[in-house]
């Protein structure tokens, strides 16, 4: 029986990245560094999940002769960040991806749990749900997020975190989710998982997927299957998802997934 449902949110529930990479960079320019991450270094740099340990790759790859002495800027190059993501979100705002909200109150109202599982900081997390719900609607259950996991994702912990806060079982929940790693995450942690391509995505895979969407749809804006379980109407909803749920009726591998390859 489908319990819960359990989202990613960096290019899943928005398409935050973008805003990352921006505040990075006013990060890097307070701070008189002389470094740009353009859009396509930002998706090599995606492959690495954390912000932190984003930084910390970039700094060892890239700058690797003073390698030493830039990791002792990291912790104030990753506050700096935070604020400017702050404000980046405050000036640009953070509409939710197509379907998000739609998909979020119907399963509120059917009584179905929800849970965020993610690698970006709380205070990025509240800054959206803040941007988008009102003060006191509280439309997640759990939050999991950031440094309460031990790893990262591609590991399982932070989804396997959610799973606990929300007290149901794996094969009982559907993950969401935009990319590879995020998806071998919800997969280790024993999660079927539709994936929605984000801005991002095109440098990954979405394999391991059982349904890859370009989003989750509107009636009236429907969205592009790409491969796996396609949705009546091209809107992935409450019913479609409790109805292919059924399907797997105890399975113990239940997912047949996707290779998109793409
Ligand atoms: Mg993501």
């Amino acid at each position: 029986m489908l319990k819960a449902l359990i989202f990613d949110v960096d290019g899943t529930l928005a398409e935050t990245e973008d805003l990352h990479r921006q505040a990075f960079n006013r990060a890097f320019a307070e701070l008189g560094l002389p470094w740009h991450w353009d859009e396509a270094l930002y998706a090599d740099l995606l492959t690495v999940m954390g912000g932190k340990e984003r930084l910390a790759h970039y700094i060892d790859t890239q700058h690797a002769p003073e390698a030493k002495a830039l990791r002792g800027l990291s912790p104030e190059i990753h506050a700096r960040k935070t604020v400017a993501y702050g404000a980046l979100v405050a000036e640009i705002g953070l509409p939710l991806r197509p379907g998000i909200a739609r998909l979020i109150a119907e399963a509120r109202a059917a009584g179905i749990r929800l849970a965020v599982a993610t690698t970006t900081s709380r205070p990025n997390v509240d800054r959206l749900l803040a941007a988008n719900f009102p003060p006191d609607a509280a439309p997640f259950d759990v939050i999991a997020a950031g440094d309460e996991a031990k790893r990262k994702k591609p590991a399982p912990d932070v989804f396997l975190l959610a799973l606990a806060g929300l007290n149901v079982a794996a094969s009982e929940a559907v993950a969401f989710e935009d990319s590879a790693a995020g998806i071998s995450s919800a997969r280790a942690a024993g999660l079927p998982v539709l994936a929605t391509r984000s801005r991002y995505t095109d440098s990954h895979r979405l394999d391991g997927a059982f349904s890859a969407v370009s989003d989750l749809g509107e009636p009236d804006r429907p969205h592009r299957h790409i491969a796996g379980v396609a949705w009546p109407g091209g809107v992935v909803d409450l019913a479609g998802l409790i109805r292919w749920h059924e399907t797997l009726d105890g399975q113990s591998t239940p997912v047949q997934a996707i290779g998109t390859n793409r």
